[in-house]
């Protein structure tokens, strides 16, 4: 028997090949990126290669009107998704303007000292904290014996991570050499920037400080009940990237030993830059773990780094949440970036809501962005969130391993974010195909075996 191909049959073959080449690149990249749940799914999606294969080798009525029939969809549906197509309406940005206390925010709460003038000043200020915080310090507590995630080696390497970013708290506060060179903010702004990357940062941007950037009470050590008087005129806003595959297990003990790592690497990133402002004879300081003045994704918003989606965080173009963000003040000439304003990623959060729905400690809103003191955002539950974290041992971190956009950086994976970025029906569509893909609420992944394999 010979095959034959007409017109009808070269159409359907060559979208059999095309798109048998897509399901077997996916599946490649899955097993690469050890995504196992997404290599089971996609090799379902063969199904549909091998139907535009196998048709033209059968016989039945009307054959080439099928068969034009799916190609003409396929190809229609295809072209209809990577055409761009933004509905922006009712997507706005909204500029921020009230100011945080330091002393609201958990980390701050959780060390006060029960019979501490700071513990008796805080509690008459704010008396409707003091249940739900007595509650929380009744948990075993972040990185401690008795937490559900307990590991000693994991949190030992945590701990020790975040015991060096502390190692750097007593060299913050230094005066610049005396003599200020005259330079060029272009050239200052170029070689800081590059220079950040060299250090180990992802991306760099920069921004005016604004009064809504700062704490207005700062709630942490000898600065606690302070001011926040920090008068520099420039912010540098920096990203390190956040290991996946460390995240993968989140909330097992993994994804505090990156956290740790990362605030470590990002507080040794803003302590060089700082250290190089002041040397070339300028005011600066860096914003490190335990000792920021600023509000860091704030900041990096404003300095053009990303978007602040549903769970808060930075959504950064090619990692997503999946950063730890450094921050510098400084009065050195610069020249700043535009900032973020990415209705997409808005639009994505608005119908995703993924985070939410895996989040253990039910912190994250389903709702849509949300008027909080006249600053449009969204907002975690910080009480429920950190509940959570005393409860577990880390910092969780389960939303920011379950995010669309937390996908390795690469050619499949920029592709989609291209898409999501293009076309408001792309953005229905991916997030379809990730839910079959990876699944709505994916199990955690595993330890990383080098961490498994030491212990
Ligand atoms: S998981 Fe979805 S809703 Fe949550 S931040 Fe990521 S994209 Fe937005
Ligand atoms: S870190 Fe965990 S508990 Fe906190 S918001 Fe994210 S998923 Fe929820």
């Amino acid at each position: 028997m010979s095959f034959n191909p007409d017109i009808p049959d070269i159409i359907s073959l060559t979208i059999g090949a095309l798109l048998f080449l897509m399901v077997f690149v996916l599946i490649i990249l899955s097993a690469l990126e050890k995504e196992y749940y997404s290599v089971k799914k996609s090799i379902i999606l063969l199904l549909f290669p091998a139907l535009f294969l196998v048709i033209p080798f059968l016989d039945f009525p009307y054959q080439n009107h099928v068969l034009l029939g799916i190609s003409g969809f396929i190809s229609l549906a295809f072209i209809v998704l990577v055409l761009p197509f933004n509905k922006r309406k009712k997507i706005y940005d909204y500029t921020f303007s009230n100011k945080v206390d330091e002393r609201d925010i958990m980390f701050s709460r959780i060390r006060l000292k029960e019979g501490s003038e700071n513990h008796k000043s805080y509690y008459s200020e704010r008396p409707e904290n003091k249940e739900t915080d007595e509650r929380l310090k009744a948990n075993p507590g972040l990185l401690s014996e008795g937490s559900t995630y307990y590991n000693l080696f994991q949190f030992a390497s945590a701990n020790a991570s975040f015991e060096t970013v502390e190692a750097y708290h007593d060299h913050l506060y230094k005066d610049p050499a005396p003599i200020k060179k005259d330079l060029d903010a272009k050239q200052l702004t170029r070689y800081l920037k590059s220079w950040s990357k060299k250090l180990g940062a992802v991306d760099c941007g920069i921004t005016e400080l604004k009064d809504y950037h700062t704490y207005s009470k700062l709630g942490r050590k000898h600065n606690y009940g302070n001011d926040c008087t920090l008068d520099h005129k420039y912010a540098i806003a920096f990203t390190v990237e956040m290991d996946k595959d460390m995240m993968a297990a989140a909330p097992a003990g993994s994804t505090v030993m990156e956290s740790g790592l990362q605030y470590m690497n990002a507080g040794s990133i803003a302590m060089q830059l700082a250290s190089f402002l002041r040397n070339i004879g300028y005011e600066s300081l860096a914003h490190i773990d335990g000792r920021y003045e600023v509000i860091a994704p704030l900041v990096a918003k404003d300095a053009g780094l990303g978007e602040l989606g549903r769970m808060g965080l930075l959504m950064t173009p090619n990692l997503g949440p999946r950063v730890r963000i450094g921050v510098v003040t400084t009065n050195a000439p610069l020249n700043i970036d535009s900032p973020t304003f990415a209705p997409d990623v808005i639009d994505f959060c608005r119908i995703c809501k993924k985070c939410a729905d895996c989040c253990p400690g039910k912190a994250i809103s389903h709702q849509d962005r949300e008027d909080i003191n006249g600053d449009i955002r969204w907002q975690i539950n910080q009480e429920e969130c950190f509940k959570y974290w005393t409860v577990c041992g880390t910092d969780c971190g389960r939303c920011m391993a379950v995010c669309p956009y937390s996908h390795p950086n690469n050619l499949l994976h920029n592709f989609v974010r291209k898409g999501l970025k293009n076309s408001y029906l792309f953005r229905r569509f991916a997030l379809k195909m990730d839910n079959f893909l990876y699944g709505r609420k994916p199990a955690p992944g595993d330890t990383p075996n080098w961490i498994k394999n030491l212990e």
